[in-house]
């Protein structure tokens, strides 16, 4: 998620960690902070803008020291507020840590603390590893990073100093980037290669669950067991534009590629024990049954996204969802009262038309949940509920993970409700939240094996026009893949019920005209095989998106792009993916500006 910068050396170090943390500002953040070593621990820490921490420091040099931490906050566990940004000390002061990420078991390990006398002063996952750390340190602090890692479960990057060895900065991580970067006579960690490369070009790779140890003038590691490795460093010589999007060459592929972790952390946390906990909503027998409807509200992907959730919710909850335009419900007089649950979708949680939606549902009676990934934003503070996605910031217009998380927090609130109102089978349930749980390893298959789908998008780049056609859930999925096409690339695209194609636009299908056909559903196999044959034989041309159930469509299809073996109903996240990346190298090929589409902003804060 956010940014990590640590320093080690000779030079004042808080005018580098702000440095630093300005080279990170563009990773999106809610708050900042810093803490240097000069024999205690000097912090300070601010919600709002690093200038914050320019002033009150004159620039760094008001923080004597040459060693420490500094922090960017995407908030996740706690609003965005002085205590609650990094760095967080432990209770008796002697360390200091910054995090990216989350803490999955923080509330059991915190309650652990807390009933040992720790006190803690921020609603923060993160800061029980401080206090952790203090709890497991007796003299070793590799050994009692060791131990904090067995003890802690979730995502994490972590810096670390302590006055107890007031010459180093420690680091562990796992699933959360972070880098070494080796000077002279200076050493540091990062969450990416543009917060150090002004002062080196060599580093390491932190791998999981592996801890480093840095002094101005050595570089240590240490496995999960506290035995020594040796790393061998590499070269980077990429411009701090290629370092801000990790390589890539557009943000938008960086977020594809961030999927499995920004899934793995919407899903992760809220699944206990096989028991669904969505946060602090109070999902029970007597709410539950209390719903006689439920309306899904958002405008654009997170349309779409609650698209693919109503014919999930309605198949297994057997409850009504209408799902609506934001800009639509608004005007539409809608039928809506207290025994009507309105879920309310914006990435950005400020997009207008559905902020003035949301307002209208509570004013009519609904009770609301907010589905949103910025913490605190606007949606997230008015809605009664909130389940934030925890995707990380998104800086490419085009939404990826932002849409993917959605469409995961849209499943975990299905299968809470129906398992809650027994429509659903145990057996059916378990199944069903094992594969969602699974999902981010399939995300990473298709994201390891990109060669098919580039070559189908070099040869169709072209066109005018693409069809995207499926029936089901692969309907649901195909509004997305269609919207994903025409806004990076400006090809008209346009999604149809498979069914529908008959009904209309078949008389726009020529010879060439590409049409991309979802088949994720076996049950539905044989009608998209008639949907299939009805292009072709106008001389279209097919594309199947099959997953390995059905790739029989191959011998009936002009190409073909699989996914991998999946349960029926949870699909549109792996299709969503294929045709994210079809869209994608579309758009590259025909040199479209794919982070800035033309006309489009990330956040649309207007009616
Ligand atoms: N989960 C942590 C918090 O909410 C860290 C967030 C981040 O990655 O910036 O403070």
């Amino acid at each position: 998620m956010c940014g990590i910068i640590g320093y080690t050396g000779t030079n004042q170090a808080a005018p580098i960690l702000l440095k630093g943390l300005e080279r990170l500002e563009y990773r999106g953040y809610d708050s900042s902070g810093i803490a240097v070593i000069n024999e205690k621990i000097d912090l300070i820490k601010s919600a709002g803008k690093i200038k914050v921490l320019e002033q009150k420091t004159d620039g760094g040099k008001k923080l004597s020291g040459v060693i420490g931490i500094g922090h960017t906050r995407w908030a996740t566990h706690g609003v965005p507020s002085d205590v609650n940004s990094h760095p967080h000390l432990s209770a008796d002061g002697n360390f200091a840590i910054v995090h990216n990420g989350i803490i999955e078991n923080f509330a059991e390990l915190r309650a652990e603390l807390s009933s040992k006398g720790y006190k803690f002063k921020s609603d923060t996952d993160s800061e029980v590893i401080a206090q952790l750390i203090q709890y497991y340190y007796d003299g070793d602090m590799i050994s009692a990073l060791c131990t904090v890692m067995s003890k802690i479960v979730g995502s994490y990057a972590v810096g670390i100093i302590s006055t107890y060895s007031p010459d180093s900065v420690y680091a562990i991580r796992k699933d959360n980037p972070l880098v070494i970067g080796l000077g002279a006579n200076e050493n540091f960690i990062a969450s990416d290669f543009a917060a150090a490369l002004e002062y080196t070009h060599n580093f390491v790779q932190l791998g999981d669950g592996e801890i480093a140890k840095l002094t101005s003038r050595s570089a240590l590691f240490f496995d999960a067991h506290g035995n020594r490795m040796e790393k061998t460093p590499y070269r980077v010589d990429w411009d701090i534009s290629q370092a801000e999007k990790g390589g890539y060459p557009h943000f938008m592929l960086k977020e594809i590629y961030e999927q499995p972790r920004a899934l793995t952390d919407t899903v992760r946390p809220r699944v206990k024990n096989s028991e669904i906990i969505l946060d602090k909503i109070a999902f029970d027998a007597r709410n539950v049954n209390l719903i006689d409807k439920i309306d899904i509200i958002g405008c654009g992907s997170a349309y779409h996204a609650g698209i693919v959730g109503k014919s999930f919710i309605e198949k297994y909850c057997r409850i009504r969802v209408n799902c609506v335009l934001a800009s639509e419900y608004i005007y539409s007089d809608p039928i809506t009262d207290n025994r009507t649950l309105t879920l309310i979708i914006s990435q950005s949680g400020e997009t207008a038309d559905t902020l003035a939606a949301l307002r209208l549902a509570k004013k009519m009676g609904a009770h609301t949940i907010a589905i949103v990934n910025v913490v605190e934003s606007p949606i997230a503070r008015e809605a009664h509920d909130v389940l934030y996605t925890h995707a990380g910031p998104e800086i490419a217009v085009a939404t990826t993970k932002g849409y993917t998380t959605q469409v995961a927090a849209l499943y975990l609130i299905g299968l809470k409700i129906a398992k809650i109102k027994h429509t659903v089978s145990d057996a059916r349930y378990s199944e069903m939240l094992d594969e969602l749980i699974n999902l981010p390893q399939k995300v990473e298959q298709i994201l390891n094996d990109t060669d098919s789908v580039k070559s189908y998008a070099a040869k169709y780049s072209s066109q005018h026009c693409v069809f995207f056609i499926g029936r089901g859930t692969d309907y649901a999925a195909s509004l997305e893949g269609a919207l994903k096409l025409k806004e990076i690339s400006y090809i008209h695209a346009e999604a149809y019920a498979a069914g529908e194609l008959k009904h209309g636009t078949i008389s726009l299908v020529e010879k060439g005209t590409v049409t991309l056909a979802l088949i994720t559903q076996s049950a539905l196999y044989n009608k998209m095989l008639s949907n299939v044959k009805a292009v072709q034989s106008r001389n279209g041309t097919v594309l199947a998106i099959a997953s390995q159930a059905n790739i029989a469509i191959e011998d009936n299809s002009d190409g073909m792009l699989t996914i991998p073996d999946c349960d029926d109903d949870l699909t549109p996240i792996l299709t969503a993916v294929v045709l994210q990346l079809f869209a994608y190298y579309v758009a590259a090929e025909r040199g479209c500006d794919i982070d800035k589409p033309r006309n489009l902003a990330k956040s649309v804060t207007v009616e």
